[in-house]
C-alpha cells in the first residue's frame, strides 16, 4: 500500500476563517494514482506541533503533501517544523537569496530582511521553482519517500505541484471520472433517488457536489465499473441533467441557442444583472445573446409594455408577471427567445412570497411559459446566483 498524507498549516484554516481547500485539491489530484489517504490534517502555525505531525506523517507515509506557512513573517514555521522533524539544519542558498533580491528590485523595493528566510532550506531538499510568488518550495527525497511542502495561494502552489506531480513516479491505476451535472434536485434528495448505489460500490464510488449551477453527481474510480454505475444512476436523474463533465449552463444555452440559430434577450429584476453577465461571460455570446435589460423599482416596471392589471392582480412576484416580462423582452428586443427572472432575494419576504422565491418567464416562437424554483440559499448573493442559473437551467431544458 502507498500511503500519503495531506497537511495544511495555517491558524485561519483552525479558526474558520480560511476554508482549507488546499487539501481537497491535492486529494483529488491524487486520485488517478493507487494511492491511499487515510489521514489528512490542519495543523496551526506552531512549531512543535507541526514538527510533531511531520514527524508521524513522515514515519508512516511514503509521500506527504505541506501546504502553507511559506510566508515571511514570524508566524510562518513550516520550514522550521520540517527541519526539526527531519533532524536537519536550516541553511541559507546565497542563489535563491539573489534571486528573491532581484524579485523586489524589479518591483522597485529593496527586500525586507524578514525574506531571508524563504532562501532557506535543508540540505536534503530540492527546491521548486515558484513563478509567482516569493515563496519556492521544498521537495525532499529519502529512500522511497517524498515530501513536498509548497506555498499557501492556490495561484501560486498549483503550477509547482503541476510540475512536481507528474515526476513524483507514482505508481498509476486506471482511472475514470464522470460527471453529470444537475439541476432542481437537492443533495439529500439525489442520495434518496440512488439509495444503495450512493455507498462505497467495489472499485467505483458516487459522490454528489452542490454548487452554484446545482448538485454535481460524480462517478469515479475503476473505467469499467464507472460505466457501468453511470449507466445505472442516469435514468434515476432522469430530467434534472442538464450536462455533463465540462459543460456550463450559459455555454450549453447558447449552444443549444447556435443549434436552432436563435437569438436570446433577458429581462432581469431578482437576479439584477447576473444572468447577463453569466451569457456574456461566454466568449462569442454576441452571436446569440442580444442583451438584456434590469428593470429593479416597482416604478421602472411600471414603464413595460405590460398592462397594469397583470402586477395589480397578480403581484409582481408571479408566473403572470414573469411571463409579461419575457413577452415584453423578446418584442422590445426582437429576439427568437427571451428569459426574466422575478423572484424574492431576502432578507424580507415579499408579497407573501418567501425568500428564495423565483419565477422564470420564457417567451418563445410557440408562446410564453413559466416556472417556478424554491432556491436554497444563506444569502442574498448566493440566491442570486441560483436564480440566475436556474434560469438558464430552465432555458436548456426547454431548448433541448
Ligand atoms: P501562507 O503560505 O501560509 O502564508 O498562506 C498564504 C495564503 O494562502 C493564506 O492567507 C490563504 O489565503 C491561502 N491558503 C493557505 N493555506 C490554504 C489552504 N489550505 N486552503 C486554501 N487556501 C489557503
Ligand atoms: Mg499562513
Amino acid at each position: 500500500m502507498f500511503l500519503a498524507e495531506i497537511i495544511g498549516v495555517g491558524d485561519e484554516l483552525l479558526y474558520g476563517e480560511t476554508t482549507d481547500t488546499n487539501t481537497s485539491e491535492i486529494a483529488v489530484s491524487l486520485q488517478p494514482y493507487a494511492v491511499e489517504i487515510h489521514r489528512t490534517l490542519r495543523v496551526a502555525d506552531n512549531l512543535e506541533t507541526l514538527a510533531q505531525e511531520v514527524r508521524q506523517a513522515w514515519g508512516k507515509a511514503r509521500l506527504v503533501v505541506l501546504s502553507g506557512g511559506l510566508g515571511p513573517t514570524p508566524d510562518d514555521i513550516t520550514r522550521e517544523a520540517i527541519a526539526a522533524a527531519l533532524g536537519e539544519e536550516l541553511l541559507l542558498d546565497q542563489e535563491v537569496l539573489e534571486w528573491l533580491e532581484k524579485l523586489f528590485e524589479a518591483r522597485g523595493w529593496k527586500m525586507p530582511e524578514v525574506n531571508r528566510k524563504q532562501a532557506m532550506k535543508i540540505p536534503s531538499a530540492r527546491w521548486i521553482a515558484n513563478p509567482r510568488g516569493t515563496a519556492p518550495g521544498w521537495w525532499v527525497h529519502q529512500k522511497d519517500k517524498d515530501l513536498i511542502c509548497l506555498p499557501g495561494p492556490p495561484a501560486e502552489w498549483r503550477p509547482m505541484w503541476a510540475e512536481v506531480l507528474p515526476k513524483l513516479g507514482l505508481p498509476q491505476k486506471p482511472y475514470r471520472q464522470l460527471t453529470f451535472k444537475t439541476f432542481g434536485l437537492g443533495e439529500s434528495r439525489i442520495v434518496e433517488l440512488l439509495g444503495g448505489l450512493f455507498r462505497r460500490n467495489g472499485q467505483a464510488q458516487v459522490g454528489t457536489y452542490a454548487k452554484m449551477d446545482g448538485v454535481a453527481v460524480v462517478v469515479r474510480g475503476e473505467p469499467g465499473q464507472v460505466e457501468a454505475l453511470a449507466a445505472q444512476i442516469r435514468p434515476l436523474l432522469g430530467e434534472a441533467v442538464w450536462g455533463q463533465d465540462g459543460d456550463t449552463l450559459p455555454a450549453l444555452a447558447l449552444k443549444l441557442l447556435e443549434r436552432q440559430k436563435a437569438t436570446l434577450a433577458t429581462l432581469e429584476s431578482m437576479t439584477g444583472g447576473m444572468l447577463g453577465a453569466l451569457l456574456t461571460g461566454v466568449s462569442g455570446a454576441s452571436q446569440h445573446y442580444l442583451g438584456g435589460l434590469v428593470l429593479y423599482s416597482p416604478a421602472a416596471k411600471s414603464q413595460l409594455p405590460i398592462p397594469l392589471e397583470v402586477a395589480a392582480q397578480h403581484g409582481v412576484v408571479s408566473p403572470a408577471f414573469a411571463e409579461a416580462m419575457a413577452a415584453a423582452a423578446r418584442d422590445m428586443l426582437g429576439a427568437s427567445y427571451a428569459l426574466s427572472t422575478t423572484g424574492v432575494a431576502g432578507p424580507q419576504e415579499l408579497e407573501g412570497q418567501p425568500v428564495g422565491t423565483l419565477f422564470v418567464g420564457l417567451a418563445s416562437p410557440e408562446g410564453v411559459k413559466s416556472r417556478h424554483f424554491r432556491l436554497p440559499g444563506a444569502s442574498r448573493e448566493m440566491l442570486r446566483q441560483r436564480a440566475a442559473h436556474a434560469a438558464l437551467a430552465f432555458l436548456v431544458g426547454e431548448l433541448r
